[in-house]
């Protein structure tokens, strides 16, 4: 049994138990980060378990790349911060490849600088959990933005 993290939310969203899941593509799956600190956090989490792009057959990788690319715009035009963060990151057992995007906005992160300068204390404060109906408006509204480019992508298929 594998002991990937990434892997074992993939399998509660094949099961329907993942609360964060917003959409499946055709590379990677969309769920809200579970602690919110940075409003409208979202992942992209791959769907083969591979630590680096170019361990990516071409033409997966090319979408994979694509739909991220999708994904953030969806959380822009949903969340609208001033300006995206977007980050691939992993070492030792997390190194299946999820992106990480954050909304950012001036100040919220006190001196400046990348998200993960806050103490992970701050970052993960259970005051930062959604409440249930907070969670399925943010899921909701970032569905709606990622339909509409999936249908203007043309990728969203008999919806
Ligand atoms: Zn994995």
């Amino acid at each position: 049994m594998c002991d990937c993290l990434v892997c074992s939310r993939i399998e509660q969203i094949r099961r329907g138990e993942n609360p964060y899941f917003v959409e499946e593509l055709s590379t990677g799956y969309v769920v809200l980060g579970d602690y919110q600190r940075f409003p409208g956090y979202t992942l992209f989490l791959c769907k083969e378990h591979a630590s680096e792009l170019h361990h990516l057959d071409r033409e997966f990788r090319n979408r994979f790349l694509d739909e991220m690319s999708l994904t953030a715009e969806a959380v822009y035009r949903a969340f609208q911060p001033e300006k995206l963060n977007y980050e691939l990151l992993g070492k030792g057992n997390a190194v299946h490849m999820h992106w990480h995007l954050f909304p950012r906005k001036t100040g919220d992160v006190p001196g400046g600088g990348p998200v993960w300068r806050l103490p992970s204390e701050e970052m993960y404060d259970e005051k930062y959990r959604l409440t249930t109906e907070e969670l399925e408006n943010r899921k909701r509204k970032l569905r709606t933005e990622l339909h509409r480019l999936m249908r203007e992508a043309g990728i969203l298929n008999a919806r």
